[in-house]
């Protein structure tokens, strides 16, 4: 595809998206504004994030830290978000470079988050991750732990929780994605505002209706707004 149409067809999915987010946000009676749209950005070049930002993308969310890394080195003007698993060791590449984390499941990574974050004078803000279908390939705390990991962190003064975060396990083929994940959105949605927690990060493309109905203050849009994936993650070129 040439660049000129790669572009185009962007920003015709990120039209798309917005309006699949006002269409479920106007069904139940919300404000379509209160929902950021998080545009997951892994795997695709920096020329392709700019086009996201040029049809009015003003988030971009990675899964790996030096993709992470090497893309806010290359593309400006955006608020970035973290959603992969973290290495404990990784967490320091992070920390200072104003990045939300998602990804929050266990104490160790709260400690270590801690310590860099007074080193170095800042504050990291994350998202507790919840395993909400307890599903062997999803990171994250179990419902039964996120009263135990906020209030964990919320002893600790440079590290800042300001919300939820689920991915629910991939349905069956055969099920509705938005159907399947809605009770465990309602879940989620239902445990952040006991906790008195403004974000929820929630639903991805498959099933981000589901996630708005439910109060999402976040969704996570990759393949919607990017189209398909590349093999890989994306690498500087050399030099
Ligand atoms: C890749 C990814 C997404 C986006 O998934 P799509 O189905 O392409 O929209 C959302 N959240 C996380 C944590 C991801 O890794």
């Amino acid at each position: 595809m040439s660049d000129a149409s790669a572009t185009a067809t962007v920003a015709d999915r990120v039209v798309r998206v917005r309006e699949r987010i006002a269409a479920a946000a106007d069904a139940v009676g919300r404000d379509p504004g209160e929902v950021t749209l998080v545009a997951v950005s892994k795997t695709h070049p920096p020329e392709r994030l700019r086009a996201a930002m040029a049809a009015g993308v003003t988030d971009l969310g990675e899964n790996r830290v030096e993709e992470l890394v090497a893309k806010q080195d290359r593309v400006e003007g955006v608020r970035w978000h973290f959603v992969g698993r973290l290495q404990t060791r990784a967490a320091g590449d992070l920390v200072g470079r104003d990045v939300l984390v998602h990804s929050v499941g266990r104490r160790k990574l709260v400690d270590r988050f801690e310590r860099l974050a007074d080193d170095r004078g800042e504050v990291q803000r994350v998202l507790v991750q919840v395993n909400i279908g307890d599903d062997p390939a999803k990171g994250g705390c179990s419902l039964a732990q996120v009263d135990d990991l906020v209030a964990y962190a919320a002893e600790r003064p440079h590290v800042v929780v300001e919300g939820l975060m689920t991915m629910p396990p991939l349905p069956p083929p055969d099920v509705d994605p938005n159907e399947a994940a809605r009770p465990m959105f309602e879940t989620l949605r239902a445990t952040a505002d006991r906790l008195g927690l403004a974000t929820t990060s929630m639903g991805m493309s498959a099933d981000l209706e589901a996630a708005v109905a439910a109060g999402a203050t976040i969704v996570r849009v990759g393949t919607a707004v990017f189209g398909e994936r590349g093999a890989g993650p994306w690498t500087a070129p050399l030099g």
